[in-house]
């Protein structure tokens, strides 16, 4: 951010807190960069295998990733997993678990960063297909996930599955 949204003056970077914020000379503005949330399923079937969705938009497109957006106005964590797993891949979920929260900044964008929250979730109904941010959506098995995964926090989550799924978690072998 360059400029105040209050009064248009120039922005200057001051250490508050310990880390870089924008701040207004005129009128004291703060640019807090506080994350946007982000909420996601790790769907799991009844065969243990994950859902995961393509990415028909850039960044990364055709890449693979959770279903998972940011979150709209008013909503809960949960009603954005759910609607974002809709959305994107046509299945209506149940939440089993939660499965965890991650941060990440932007290597290019340094002024925003996201915190990625993603839940356990098992199918109870829709039909499977890719759409809105995702032109396909499949169940693969733990052993044979694609290589292309999108994103440190997709690549996190799916680390903390497998370890979840080792440490027999019901929500992660989809025994719920
Ligand atoms: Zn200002």
């Amino acid at each position: 951010m360059n400029f105040c949204p209050n009064c248009q003056a120039e922005l200057q970077t001051q250490m508050i807190n310990d880390l870089p914020r924008r701040v207004c000379p005129r009128c004291d503005f703060i640019y807090w960069n506080n994350p946007l949330p982000v909420a996601g399923a790790a769907v799991i079937d009844e065969n243990g295998w994950i859902l995961l969705a393509r990415r028909a938009v850039e960044p990364r497109l055709g890449w693979w990733n959770l279903p998972a957006g940011f979150m709209e106005w008013g909503e809960s964590a949960e009603e954005a997993a759910r609607r974002e797993v809709r959305e994107e891949t046509g299945l209506e979920v149940e939440l089993t678990g939660f499965l965890s929260s991650f941060g990440a900044g932007y290597d290019d964008l340094p002024w925003r960063s996201i915190t990625y929250v993603f839940f356990y979730a098992r199918p109870v109904g829709g039909t499977l297909a890719g759409g809105d941010d995702a032109d396909l959506a499949q169940f693969y098995p733990p052993d044979q996930l694609p290589p292309n995964i999108a994103f440190t926090s997709n690549q996190a989550a799916l680390a903390r599955w497998h370890a979840d799924r080792a440490a027999e978690l019901p929500a992660a072998q989809g025994d719920v």
